[in-house]
């Protein structure tokens, strides 16, 4: 597995940004998307730009106190939450936060999402998506219910605001946040007919019993010298052909732990 070069991790966080709007999820100016690069460096979307023009060039590189070391920008308000994570989790390469709005519907209304009422979502998320409480600006218990809270997960709610995901690519990252935001719409959609239904404490143990998938750095393979520029991986058409059936890893899951 070979970890990605800037230019490729600059290319796969301009899209994942870039997918943050076309996906309906950040409007305006909204949303944020942040990388890890070594020395304590990130690579971050900058502030007061749509999201939909974000590029690889206009990416800016912070230093370890959020400085900015190249770009012509300044970084988002928002930067605490992802350099809470990143202190949070070594293991992480990325942190993503927009607002979609079937998630914020729960978020802003004061519901927890139902989870976990679907199995698959248990395997790719754990048994938990934990919601941190809404905190005003300034206020570090944000930050501090960010990072025990992604002690359980790798998606947190945030209340009354949206969502924010971490992962160890860009892809990774973006995969997790569309997955709450689908739960969220699966969950609204049943509100007129009684609402989802939890699943049995006893399949959820089973599911989540090998804990979360691990947060992988990797993210396809670098670009050889003279290459063209990496293809933008949110293009339906250029999506990797090897993700796993979440069926055939329910199936597998059960199997397993004798479902
Ligand atoms: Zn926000």
């Amino acid at each position: 597995m070979s970890l990605p070069t800037e230019e490729t991790l600059r290319c796969a966080l301009a899209a994942a940004a870039r997918a943050l709007h076309a996906r309906g999820w950040a409007a305006n100016h909204d949303g944020n998307a942040t990388a890890r690069l070594g020395d304590g460096r990130l690579l971050c979307t900058p502030t007061a730009m749509s999201k939909a023009e974000v590029q690889p060039e206009t990416l800016l590189v912070l230093d370890a106190d959020g400085a900015v070391l190249s770009g012509s920008r300044r970084p988002m308000g928002e930067l605490h939450l992802h350099r809470a994570a990143y202190a949070a989790r070594p293991d992480i390469g990325v942190v993503l936060h927009s607002h979609p709005p079937h998630l914020c519907a729960f978020a802003c209304a004061g519901i927890a999402l139902p989870h976990p009422f679907l199995a698959e979502a248990v395997v790719s998320l754990g048994a938990e998506v934990p919601w941190v409480p809404a905190a005003a600006p300034g206020d570090t218990a944000l930050d501090a219910g960010l990072q025990a809270a992604l002690q359980k997960a790798d998606v947190v709610v945030l209340g009354g605001h949206g969502l924010l995901t971490v992962g160890g690519s860009p892809e990774q990252a973006l995969l997790r946040m569309e997955l709450v935001e689908h739960l969220a719409r699966i969950a609204w959609l049943a509100l007129p007919m009684g609402g989802v239904k939890p699943l049995a404490e006893a399949l959820v143990a089973s599911l989540s019993a090998k804990g979360r998938p691990a947060s992988v750095p990797s993210f396809g393979e670098a670009p050889t010298a003279g290459a063209s520029k990496p293809a933008d991986p949110w293009r339906a058409a250029e999506l990797p052909a090897a993700r796993p059936d979440p069926r055939q890893v329910v199936v597998d899951a059960l199997r397993r732990f004798g479902g």
